[in-house]
């Protein structure tokens, strides 16, 4: 079996395990120079956080192990097919090679694929089923934020 096939089998044995515990089926290992650096399985039934997916988890923990929110040259493994919130903190984090052993096809019959999000992020801001609104309140008397960051940075 080639590493990468092991690093899936694992993920996805997590995410098997979860389901024995009543969690929903998807695991996620994060691999860096052909070690697992995190782990993570998603948490949503068991913590009601609705971002406790196993990618976002994984990618929380490598970060924390790391002391570093970049994390270059990762591999990401993950069960079920990423949703846009843990595909946006991949990119965040600089990963750029990502796997995935079951499609969004192969979970819309289980009601477990990210598709209509993903369709729904591809329309223009104004036609997506949220509100999303630029109000630009610049509170008198206090500090810009921005600026106060600015200042901040140069020390
Ligand atoms: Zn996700």
């Amino acid at each position: 079996m080639s590493d990468a096939d092991r690093f899936m089998t694992e993920a996805i044995a997590l995410a098997r395990e979860n389901v024995r515990r009543g969690g929903r089926p998807f695991g996620a290992v994060l691999v860096m120079d052909g070690e697992v650096v995190a782990h993570g399985v998603n948490g949503v039934v068991e913590t009601h956080d609705p971002t406790s997916h196993a990618e976002l988890i994984a990618v929380r923990a490598a970060a924390i192990k790391r002391h570093s929110p970049i994390l270059k040259g990762a591999t990401m493994y993950a069960s079920g097919h990423p949703c846009p919130m843990c595909l946006a903190a991949m990119r965040l984090a600089g990963i750029t090679d990502i796997y995935y052993a079951y499609s969004n096809e192969d979970g819309a019959p289980f009601g477990l694929t990210s598709a209509p999000l993903y369709a729904d992020l591809q329309k223009p801001l104004a036609e997506q089923q949220m509100n999303f609104a630029y109000r630009p309140v610049r509170p008198k008397g206090e500090e810009d934020i921005y600026d106060l960051w600015r200042k901040m940075q140069e020390g």
